[in-house]
């Protein structure tokens, strides 16, 4: 079995990171399954090498070793990073070219925006350009979403159902400028990477159905997921912004040790009710699987 830890280049590693490598590294333990590394850089005009090298120094520090994988920003190319990809991932949209699964769309997100319900959560586009015939080359390229509802079981969560067509739509697989999205290269790396228990945070339950729907359609077996708490502050809000700024390497660089950081994390995630330093491995102890598994 193979999980992964799959950090976007968008910033430096924060508490809530160190609270998902539990997860992750815990999971796996629990599981036998192997961690793979891989960076998820896919958004260009957010990645920046510092964040790269930041990444494996910290994971080096707190004890999280993946198993497979990138290690090291060295290396370059690596069919572990979503920024070198394109070739893999051109390869399976010409397979959902096609088989007639993908369109050109040439709507801008405020012309989306416009035609949104107040109060919607996230864009939903109504498939103003599908039958148009307009080349995928320059213009957003959407997949023709199924209108089913898609049901899974959430090793975590329990019984899920969700229904792309109602929450986004057709969504993007690549925009018009030509770069991947998160939910494209994600599946086509979870599917180059054998990857078969996917760990991530709750923040990501919503793109689970519309991944699933990827994985079907290119007749591959979705993975089991398994989506943690997040770290909360009292008040049920995300980790804060002011926390989300405190990075582990300024935490590191203060003189605080992995321990202490590693406790925190677990401590603000709800995994241990009082505040003590804990190492990596005491860390991957303190996750189970829920009773039904
Ligand atoms: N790259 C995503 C993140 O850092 C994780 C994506 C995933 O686990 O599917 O939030």
């Amino acid at each position: 079995m193979i999980t992964r830890f799959a950090p976007s280049l968008t910033g430096f590693l924060h508490m809530g990171h160190v609270l998902h490598m539990i997860y992750v590294w815990g999971l796996a333990r629990k599981l036998g399954a192997q961690v793979l590394c891989r960076i998820e850089d896919h958004d260009l005009s957010r990645a920046r090498p510092e964040y790269e090298i930041a990444i494996f120094q910290t994971l080096e520090w707190l004890g999280f070793f993946p198993d497979l994988g990138i290690s090291g920003p060295d290396e370059k190319p690596s069919e572990f990073r979503q920024s070198d990809g394109s070739e893999f991932y051109q390869s399976v949209l010409d397979v959902l070219e096609k088989r007639g699964l993908v369109y050109g769309c040439a709507c801008t997100r405020k012309q989306i925006a416009e035609t949104q319900p107040d109060g919607a959560q996230e864009l939903c586009y109504s498939g103003t350009c599908a039958d148009k015939e307009l080349p995928l080359e320059g213009n957003t390229v959407r997949f023709r979403t199924l209108e089913n509802e898609t049901i899974f079981e959430d090793l975590k969560l329990g019984k899920q159902c969700q229904i792309p067509w109602l929450q986004c739509g057709d969504f993007s697989l690549r925009d018009r400028q030509g770069q991947w999205t998160y939910q494209f290269a994600c599946v086509c790396d979870d599917i180059r990477h054998g990857v078969d228990l996917v760990v991530r945070g709750e923040d990501i339950l919503f793109s689970t159905a519309r991944q699933i729907q990827l994985f079907q359609t290119l007749e591959k077996p979705a993975p089991r997921y398994f989506h943690h708490p997040l770290i909360v502050d009292n008040t049920g809000q995300k980790l804060s912004k002011r926390q989300r700024s405190e990075s582990i390497s300024q935490l590191r660089e203060s003189g605080i040790s992995s321990e202490e950081v590693i406790g925190r994390a677990a401590h603000l995630g709800g995994l241990i009710s009082e505040f003590f330093p804990v190492s990596a491995e005491e860390a991957m102890g303190m996750i189970s699987l829920p009773d039904n598994n």
